[in-house]
């Protein structure tokens, strides 16, 4: 099936009016720690990424995704955004993506991953006609991403410092340019870490536009409390419009993204998980 790749609405803001997005919480764990990740809130009252009200498995997901198009046909674009990362669950990940196919084919498909875990899955990625991938690269050198990241799990292998940010980046990069040889639209998330990497988010576009991706979405820091980085402050805007002038020197910049969270459902300004969280809720029984 031949489909409208312009009709995602975070990859096209024209289209953020019209064209609403699920992410649908099939992916609990993960197999990175960041220094701003807290996911043990369960909240309806809370609206950052790692938040959902609910953990589905993958038949749960699809009746979800029924309910869903009932309540929302704006829907265009089914993705899997956590609340940990996609190929930290595998094969969650790939079940709730064939059986999107099987159900609802005319959407399009999208995952938002740390891309650690991705490599082995490109051609199912592919196969399955997942059109738009994300990788959250905020370092692309080890020394600052050891800054961001506790540890990284390889397999049953536990790696920290600038050891485990070697591994995920070597990782990564090679994620960008496996997906965009299989014609799949990358976007790649940066977080804004004052004092840790804002001096250096302008390299990880120069470089990560160099291996082919699409988009950046520069994401302020969402400072979380019980992480190592709940005491830094939020950037601004004075911080971050600069950063993403000087970058979209070498990348295409997203400037309307909504932090959204594990379970967000409708347009990007309309959001409606906590109207539907008695749905998802219902669904994951
Ligand atoms: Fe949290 Fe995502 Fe980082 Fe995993 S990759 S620790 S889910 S922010
Ligand atoms: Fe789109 Fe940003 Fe929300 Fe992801 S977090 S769905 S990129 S608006």
């Amino acid at each position: 099936m031949i489909k409208d790749t312009t009709k995602h609405p975070c990859f096209n803001k024209e289209t953020a009016g019209s064209c609403g997005r699920v992410h649908l919480p099939v992916a609990p764990k993960c197999n990175i720690q960041c220094n701003y990740c807290n996911r043990k809130y369960d909240c309806v009252n809370e609206s950052r990424p790692g938040v959902t009200s609910g953990v589905l498995k993958p038949f749960q997901a699809a009746e979800y995704m029924d309910k869903v198009l009932e309540k929302e046909p704006r829907i265009t674009v089914a993705g899997i955004a956590g609340p940990g990362d996609p190929f930290a669950n595998p094969a969650e990940t790939l079940e709730t993506m064939r059986l999107l196919n099987e159900r609802h084919p005319h959407l399009l498909f999208c995952l938002s991953s740390n891309g650690m875990g991705i490599l082995p899955y490109l051609d199912d990625i592919a196969e399955l006609g997942v059109s738009h991938v994300t990788i959250t690269i905020s370092a692309v050198d080890p020394a600052i991403g050891a800054k961001i990241y506790s540890w990284v799990k390889d397999g049953n292998v536990v790696y920290r410092g600038e050891k485990g940010a070697e591994i995920l980046l070597d990782r990564q990069l090679k994620a960008i340019k496996g997906l965009k040889e299989r014609g799949i639209t990358v976007k790649i998330n940066s977080i804004v870490i004052p004092g840790i990497n804002d001096e250096h988010i302008v390299e990880v576009a120069k470089v990560c536009s160099a291996l082919g991706a699409d988009i950046q979405n520069m994401i302020p820091l969402k400072p979380t409390a019980d992480t190592p980085f709940a005491g830094i402050p939020e950037p601004g805007r004075e911080t971050v419009l600069p950063l993403r002038k000087e970058a979209e020197g070498f990348i295409e910049q997203m400037t309307h993204c909504k932090r959204c969270r594990a379970d967000a459902v409708g347009l990007l300004g309309d959001d409606q998980s906590v109207a539907l969280c008695g749905t998802l809720r219902a669904c994951s029984k």
